[in-house]
């Protein structure tokens, strides 16, 4: 069921990095496990995926612990990060995609030193201009990256967004081109080559705008039924 799932997210991205003209081995595959058991974390590792996002630092750190043993399985965190919670996040995740302020990049910056490699960060920009959600308004973003890229034990490698629910995936494009105009004017991909956007619902469109790491859940690992 899950080999089968992603098989087809594999066949997705494959068909939308076509019809974009892009290459299909440049678009990354998170497989965004929240609220699911390390059994279906470890059938989906069995599947060929490698890359898991996890939302809650407590559940990623469960998880890692029960999937020790796969040395080449890579963490990522993808949900709205506490610096109280940055230790153990700093610890065990490859990259976190949400960062949103110089008071949790320098937490996190501390939590990471004598890391073996440096912490992969993306800066979460609230392309919706949402009071309620996360990230960081395109107006104030440019002093945040100059702060991460002093920071030597974190690396910044690109921008992340959760647009505004749309009725449809086509109404998410602006939102998804509103995210890559933003990297273009702060240095493009030499700079910012990850632009982290794109879930089940609207995966091709995101790649159609230049998407380098969807975040799929649903199309995965089924519907969740706890907290989301
Ligand atoms: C849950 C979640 C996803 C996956 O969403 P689906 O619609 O289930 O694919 C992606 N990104 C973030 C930040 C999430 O919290």
């Amino acid at each position: 069921m899950i080999a089968e799932n992603l098989a087809d997210v594999r066949a997705r991205i494959a068909a939308a990095a076509a019809r974009a003209g892009r290459d299909p081995t440049s678009i990354q595959l998170l497989a965004v496990s929240k609220t699911k058991p390390a059994e279906a974390v470890a059938e989906a590792y069995a599947a060929g995926q490698r890359a898991f996002g996890e939302n809650y630092a407590q559940e990623l750190e469960t998880k890692h612990a029960a999937l020790a043993h796969l040395k080449d399985l890579d963490w990522h965190f993808v949900g709205r990060l506490q610096t109280n919670k940055a230790k153990v996040v700093a610890k065990i995740a490859k990259m976190v995609h949400a960062v949103d302020g110089e008071r949790l990049a320098r937490e996190l910056g501390k939590r990471a030193e004598g890391r073996e490699a440096p912490l992969d960060v993306l800066v979460e920009v609230n392309v919706g201009g949402e009071a309620s959600k996360g990230g960081v308004a395109p107006g104030d973003l440019a002093p945040l990256l100059s702060a991460i890229e002093a920071i030597g034990s974190l690396r910044l490698r690109g921008l992340m967004s959760i647009p505004p629910p749309t009725p449809d995936a086509e109404s998410s494009r602006r939102f998804h081109h509103l995210l890559r105009s933003i990297r273009d004017a702060h240095g493009g991909p030499a700079r910012l080559p990850e632009l982290s956007m794109g879930m089940t619902d609207d995966l091709e469109v995101a790649i159609e705008e230049g998407a380098t790491i969807v975040r799929v859940g649903t199309a995965i690992f089924g519907a969740r039924t706890a907290r989301t």
